[in-house]
């Protein structure tokens, strides 16, 4: 998707009653969706990337009081103004994100075979970085949960093209929900500006997706929003590995993960 907004903008779109209004809208659907995700799946976790769109899940949860769990991944590979939007963030709601980490064994073993940038070489070394210091410690974070909700919008890439609210992953039991699977970018950003919630300020620098520091670079005008997370590599290898089907962490458009 060509990206269709800019932070910057999101006083321009607050003057649009009918985009307020359609946000709103969209907003009470999430919340009721997140509301009956914790009363039927408990416990329910959320996965929280500290992304724009994961700013509205916090948002809606801890200031809804929805019973789901809030975790980050710190891969310790984040960029300092991440580091600054957890501490404001936490300080904003008055509480605390559970912070899962790498195992130390596993990226040391990384880091032998491949060294600290061994994650440029080659898609297969990038993708190996992402298990240790993404997928496992998620893995980790679900283990025993009935159901996590993701930040992800369909919009986001051609990877998520088929990206729904809700999805099935019989084997393990665990439903994974994506309440703003419908959500523009736009909307997102005149959600955050109308509740006033905490973002990374990387977003104003032209960062519209922002992952480890070593790969997540801004995006130039008329650039697709995702052309800045391992931009070296092509826009089909594009996804960490993050959603589960049928108890696997797969990427979704290979897999066809959304039922
Ligand atoms: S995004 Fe980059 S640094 Fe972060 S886990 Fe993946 S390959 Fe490693």
């Amino acid at each position: 998707m060509i990206r269709e907004s800019l932070p910057e903008l999101s006083s321009q779109l607050l003057a649009n009653p009918e985009l307020v209004d359609t946000v709103a809208e969209k907003a009470a659907r999430a919340t009721t969706l997140l509301r009956n995700i914790a009363r039927d799946y408990a416990p329910v976790v959320f996965a929280n990337s500290l992304g724009a769109e994961d700013m509205v899940l916090t948002d809606l949860i801890w200031r809804q009081n929805i019973n789901i769990g809030i975790f980050s991944l710190d891969t310790g590979r984040l960029p300092v103004e991440t580091y600054q939007l957890i501490d404001e963030a936490e300080k904003h709601y008055g509480r605390r994100l559970e912070i899962y980490f790498p195992r130390h064994e596993a990226v040391e073993a990384y880091a032998r075979a491949h060294g600290s940038h061994g994650f440029y070489d080659s898609v297969e070394a990038r993708k190996a970085c992402c298990h240790v210091r993404k997928v496992e410690p998620l893995q980790r974070a679900l283990a025993g949960k009935g159901a996590w909700v993701t930040g992800l919008r369909a919009a986001q890439s051609a990877t998520r093209d088929k990206l729904k609210v809700i999805s099935q992953d019989a084997a393990n039991n665990l439903v994974k929900a994506s309440p703003l699977a419908d959500w523009s970018e736009a909307e997102v950003w005149v959600y955050l500006r109308s509740n006033k919630v905490p973002y990374n300020r990387l977003h104003d620098r032209n960062y519209p997706s922002i992952g480890c520091a070593p790969c997540t670079r801004a995006i130039q005008p008329g650039e697709d929003v995702r052309a800045g997370r391992w931009w070296w590599e092509t826009p089909e290898t594009k996804e960490c590995g993050l959603h589960l089907v049928d108890g696997r962490l797969q990427r979704i458009a290979k897999q066809g993960v959304e039922t």
